[in-house]
């Protein structure tokens, strides 16, 4: 079985369609990250309905932006009496992006803290987002002591990477693998028991295109290519990952 292990269901038009798409190509499970409240509600009601649904709680760093204190507090109270409809917390982590000011920046910070901390709480895997952040989120779940780590989206210097390596980190590797030569030695490098495939779906874009679940299968053909082993490895490979990271609460 194929997983998209980083995607948002609740952005989904047709959910169905997704579902069905993404099942014909052989990814039979989804796993969905919120990015903010209406999100998490979303997901919630998602995961009741669809098995191949699996959903993750937390808020984007772009979102944290936009919040105040008193949501933040409010959104945590509702990630915690929701704890076991999820199986991991996420999106989470830094985005030096939109983070510009230092106080912007000591604001994700904290946010991403208190992720981590609930995470560690009810021993839960971790979704973390790192765009131009990469090593200073690193540097902060491995203060932490965060387990069961996936790096989404992963793309950094060699320095980086062989931390997050060296932390045993799980990556996910999404569309751009299929023409990013820098990224493939990235995929070349990292041991395969910690790679995972994911698309970001469904507001992501590939040379025009809009991306879906379904992409799961070319992304894990070019892993496979550039790993030199069969597609039929790579799936196995990559399923029993996700069980590694999500441990029984993914119940597939
Ligand atoms: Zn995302």
């Amino acid at each position: 079985m194929l997983i998209d292990a980083h995607c948002h269901a609740s952005m989904f038009e047709d959910v169905e369609k997704e579902l069905q798409n993404a099942k014909k190509a052989n990814v039979n499970l989804l796993i969905s990250n919120s990015v903010d409240f209406e999100s998490m509600q979303k997901n919630i009601e998602l995961a009741k309905k669809y098995k191949e649904i699996k959903i993750l709680l937390g808020m984007h760093p772009e979102e944290v932006l936009n919040m105040q204190k008193k949501e933040i507090d409010e959104a945590f109270d509702f990630i915690e009496k929701n704890i076991k409809e999820c199986i991991g917390i996420g999106e989470t982590g830094l985005d030096y992006k939109y983070a510009e000011t230092k106080e912007q920046k000591e604001w994700q910070i904290d946010c991403f803290s208190r992720h981590i901390e609930i995470a560690k709480k009810y021993d839960l895997a971790i979704e973390a987002h790192s765009r131009r952040a990469q090593s200073v989120v690193l540097n902060m779940l491995e203060k932490a002591g965060a387990k069961n780590v996936l790096l989404h989206w992963f793309y950094a210097d060699t320095k980086t990477v062989k931390k997050a390596m060296s932390l045993e980190y799980f990556i996910s590797v999404g569309p751009s693998i299929i023409s990013n030569e820098s990224l493939k030695t990235i995929i070349e490098n990292y041991p395969i028991e910690k790679i995972l495939f994911e698309t970001d779906c469904p507001a992501i874009l590939f040379n025009g295109e809009r991306v879906d679940s379904s992409w799961i299968q070319r992304v894990a053909k070019r892993v496979a290519e550039i790993k030199g082993i069969s597609f039929g490895e790579i799936e196995e490979i990559t399923e029993n990952n996700a069980k590694k990271l999500f441990g029984t609460k993914l119940n597939v």
